[in-house]
């Protein structure tokens, strides 16, 4: 049996089932943003990894160097922010290098990432280059300090609980499109794509009012939100008319003759924070955070999209899945 057979997701689950979970002083094992342990001073460390594969996540005709480097520490950081912030954090880098590239490039991305470390509190501490003779890939390994004992899990949804979503979804995708069809790289969608933000202070102040259970949005809204529910044992309810999506986002989508919803639901990379939380922790949070409610965590399972009648709506295409073909 062949990776793209069965899919990124179920080649996860083998691996999670060999891995087991976690005990001991591994606090939260496979299956999260982020792994955690409590460390000799009793405090939690969030440990996360993520690569980055020319052709797969980026495309350099229309990626900078220093964005490529900005983007690979922040979707590193964007893990931790989902486990309830981080305070400080460091960063090994693995490097995947073809002989002829440029020792300036490589240098610029390097200026990217530390630009993102700097805002984001991380410092690159080291790492290792091999030649990759197909193409470069980037990979990020991050070991960060949660602030408090208690953290943001997959796993922690209820039903009755509200879902929110910080910021907006779907410029990203709807950036990286403007992007591939030559478009400018300062339009705000695009600068979404290329240097996302990751949502530290949001999931910090989210646990602190009382969330329960985060994600960030890296394959999409359906897809990410399914990986509450399956942790959770849960369903959820989200209106497609309470989905947060830009002004830009929808000039946009309709000069590219595109849906923005469709973007927002299936285009991930947008690295905004899903929680979930009580009612009343609920509305704190959507007064307090960029942050707007979308549906509600059910009994059962799956994510059932309603439309302005509350009508389900069918979702017929699923975010992006590694291996597996569409
Ligand atoms: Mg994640």
């Amino acid at each position: 049996m062949r990776a793209s057979d069965i899919g990124e997701f179920n080649l996860i689950d083998i691996l999670r089932r060999l891995l087991g979970k976690g005990g001991g002083d591994l606090v939260c094992g496979a299956g999260d943003d982020a792994a955690l342990f409590r460390g000799r001073d009793g405090g939690l460390w969030a440990y996360t990894t993520d690569a980055m594969v020319e052709g797969v996540h980026f495309d350099l005709s229309y990626t900078s160097w220093h964005s490529l480097g900005y983007r690979a520490l922040a979707v590193n950081l964007s893990d931790l922010a989902s486990m309830g912030g981080y305070g400080t954090s460091y960063a090994l880098v693995a490097l995947g290098l073809r002989g002829d590239v440029e020792v300036e490039a490589v240098e610029e991305m390097y200026r990217g990432m530390l630009e993102c470390g700097e805002a984001f509190s991380c410092r690159v501490a080291g790492g290792d280059i091999v030649r990759s003779p197909g193409g470069l890939f980037v990979s990020v390994s991050l070991v960060g300090a949660l602030e408090g004992d208690r953290y943001l899990a997959r796993g922690n949804a209820r039903p009755g609980e509200l879902i929110l979503a910080t910021g907006f979804l779907g410029d990203s995708r709807l950036g990286m499109l403007w992007l591939a069809g030559g478009g400018d790289a300062a339009h705000p969608c695009a600068l979404r794509h290329l240097y996302p933000r990751p949502r530290r202070e949001e999931g910090r102040l989210a646990l602190q009012l009382g969330a329960t259970a985060a994600i960030d949005v890296s394959d999409g809204l359906l897809r990410d939100l399914g990986h509450i529910c399956e942790e959770s044992g849960v369903g959820a309810e989200i209106h497609l008319d309470d989905i947060p999506v830009s002004r830009e986002a929808r000039e946009l989508a309709a000069a590219l003759g595109t849906d923005p919803l469709q973007a927002a639901l299936h285009g991930g990379e947008d690295y905004e924070l899903l929680l979930t939380a009580a009612e009343d922790a609920s509305e704190e949070m959507a007064e307090r955070l960029p942050a707007s409610v979308i549906g509600k965590v059910t009994e059962g399972s799956g994510v059932t999209v309603l439309d302005r009648e509350g009508k389900r709506v069918e979702v017929s295409r699923s975010g992006y899945e590694h291996f597996g073909e569409e």
